[in-house]
């Protein structure tokens, strides 16, 4: 892997990854690129990330080489709203603004002959100097080796690093996690316009600026103009030009109006970022989406295919490695993530993990949506099955909150006594923490956690060794239907219904992967994946199934129990 990504950035092309989890893809990935920064081939590298968890396994694997002997700068870019030291980070007339660029020389020498620049080094620094450690931290990026940091640094164009990403330049990316980047880069490249937080910001101006002031009246003339357009559920494939006129024009007048109610100025950036888009509109690559409310109707400009603008984006750096566990199949993800060059290389790589230590199984039960209650009974079972054959803690993953809270109550009022915890829909830093907390390693009774396919615990968690035995996983992941999506389905549709898998079987498969991923993080790691849905006995689902997997059928629950007895005591005899 190391090797693909030197030859990506030496030779400015592109290399997609897939390597299973807990084989050490961060370091292997850092390693190539930093040999390829050292040799010249690249003049800074940016380690790309979807989630802050992504950002700590970079900076941990830089510490362990700089304990070897590597002198590397790095710099952490962390969200302004988690940096900065007030309440909340209302810029304007912020002390540590005020006088930024008088104070800021010293700090920046300072950065200079520190090695890591993480979000605590940062704060410091800034704090010592009485500077905005979000600026800062952006200003000190320009001089680092290596920048760790979200996605949005590069490839959205609101907040890009402009001095890399704005033109061509020899920056070499890392994207980490890579399967997440086309709808990542979808939701950066859309825009929208709602009416119904139109009309409650018009009221809220009148309020505080009276019925007659000037930008409440534009507001009205916004509002008449998407009044004005018949509310109908729609996908247009041209702009709605009237809408769009008085979009502009709202955003060159309220701009000059200066307004100074947070929301309304997020509003008018907003209406801005609308008009860039509908300048940059191109049939190919975009949807006008007419969405009827209550009352009022949301347009949305939205980007159904980013993979144009990707390739552009990677053909802009020095080069790039996009690597995740889960790529399959890597034809499609080359396609959406505008990594299908001539040039551009794809590598796949085997688990170098004992294949015994995991015991992976099918369980054939139907649980679409019309059969969930029914076989509410079946799926609980199941789990606790996996559960009682040996203590430890275990993850039942289910496709939706409402699915997911269901099977937690129907657990619960069956074995009242057991374990159990719940995730819920929107869980603070410290709820997050206590809950991974939870997972404490080999514990003498059974944990079994509810969690949502897709969410936080199912994804980006690193529960290694027998901090976690086992993953139910139900259902095959795929994502409700939803207006976009199935317009999605429809654009990509072929002959061979191409459509739907690339908007529906491969988003969930991956899924799927991600949370069975969480299972076998190192070398010494057992554990089971139980998959319940009948869906996965099909062809299409057991041609994607990672090939280091050896999935078996399971029809009955003597035939469970027994498989999963038999798997803990074999390895109960190998540790002895
Ligand atoms: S300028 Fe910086 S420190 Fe001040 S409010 Fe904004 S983010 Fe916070």
């Amino acid at each position: 892997m190391a090797r693909a990504v030197y030859l990506a950035m030496k030779n400015h092309a592109s290399a997609l990854i897939e390597a299973p989890t807990g084989i050490g893809k961060t370091a292997a990935a850092l390693f190539g690129a930093l040999k390829a920064l050292g040799k010249g081939h690249v003049t800074a590298l940016f380690y790309l990330t979807a989630r802050t968890t992504g950002c700590r396994a970079a900076e941990d694997a830089l510490d362990r080489m700089r304990a070897g002997g590597l002198a590397v700068r790095s710099v952490t870019i962390t969200a302004k709203e988690k940096i900065c030291p007030l309440e909340k980070a209302d810029c304007m007339g912020c002390q540590y603004a005020v006088g930024y660029y008088d104070r800021r020389r010293e700090a920046l020498k300072e950065a200079m002959s520190v090695q890591k620049l993480d979000a605590a080094a940062i704060a410091e620094l800034a704090m010592k100097h009485e500077l905005c450690p979000f600026e800062l931290t952006l200003d000190a990026s320009e001089t680092a080796d290596v920048v760790i940091c979200d996605y949005n640094y590069a490839f959205d164009p609101k907040v890009r690093l402009r001095r890399y990403f704005d033109t061509k330049s020899q920056a070499g990316l890392l994207v980490d996690e890579a399967h997440n980047l086309s709808d990542r880069a979808r939701d950066m490249l859309s825009a929208e316009l709602s009416g119904a937080r139109l009309a409650q910001l018009r009221r809220q101006a009148a309020r505080f600026e009276g019925k007659d002031s000037p930008m409440v009246k534009l507001m009205g003339e916004l509002l008449d103009a998407l009044d004005a357009r018949e509310a109908e559920q729609e996908s247009l494939s041209e702009l709605p030009e009237a809408i769009v006129s008085a979009v502009r024009r709202f955003a060159e007048v309220a701009d000059e109006l200066e307004p100074v109610e947070p929301e309304i100025v997020e509003f008018v950036y907003d209406a801005q970022w609308f008009a860039r888009v509908a300048k940059q509109f191109d049939p190919e690559a975009y949807r006008a989406l007419i969405v009827p409310g209550e009352k009022y109707i949301d347009v949305r400009l939205w980007c159904c295919d980013p993979s144009k603008y990707l390739k552009k984006a990677l053909s802009r750096v020095g080069g790039a490695a996009l690597f995740s566990a889960t790529l399959a199949p890597m034809e499609h993800y080359a396609g959406i993530l505008g990594a299908d060059g001539e040039a551009d290389e794809q590598l796949r790589l085997d688990s170098p993990f004992p294949r015994e230590n995991l015991l992976a199984l099918r369980m054939p039960v139907a649980v679409g949506m019309k059969d969930r209650e029914r076989t509410l009974n079946a799926v609980a079972q199941i789990i606790r099955a996996m559960a009682g054959a040996r203590p430890g803690n275990y993850l039942a993953c289910f496709p939706s909150y409402a699915y997911m809270t269901q099977a937690f109550r129907h657990y619960r009022l069956l074995w009242p006594y057991d374990d159990v915890i719940c995730q819920e829909a929107q869980m603070s830093e410290r709820a997050r923490q206590a809950f991974i907390e939870r997972f404490a390693p080999a514990p003498q009774k059974s944990l079994v956690a509810f969690v949502v396919l897709g969410g936080v615990f199912a994804e980006g968690v690193d529960l290694p060794d027998d901090r976690l035995s086992g993953a139910a996983i139900v259902s095959t992941g795929i994502p409700q239907p939803s207006f976009e999506r199935e317009l999605l389905r429809e654009q990509l549709d072929d002959a061979d219904d191409g459509g739907y898998d690339a908007a529906y079987t491969y988003p969930g498969l991956r899924r799927v992967l991600q949370a069975a991923g969480r299972v076998i993080r190192t070398e010494t790691d057992r554990g089971v994946v139980l998959l319940i849905d009948m869906r996965y006995r099909q062809e299409k689902y057991r041609a994607l199934m990672p090939p280091h997997w050896d999935v078996q059928d399971v029809g009955k629950m003597s035939e469970l129990n027994e498989r999963l007895r038999r798997f803990w005591a074999q390895a109960k005899g190998e540790e002895r």
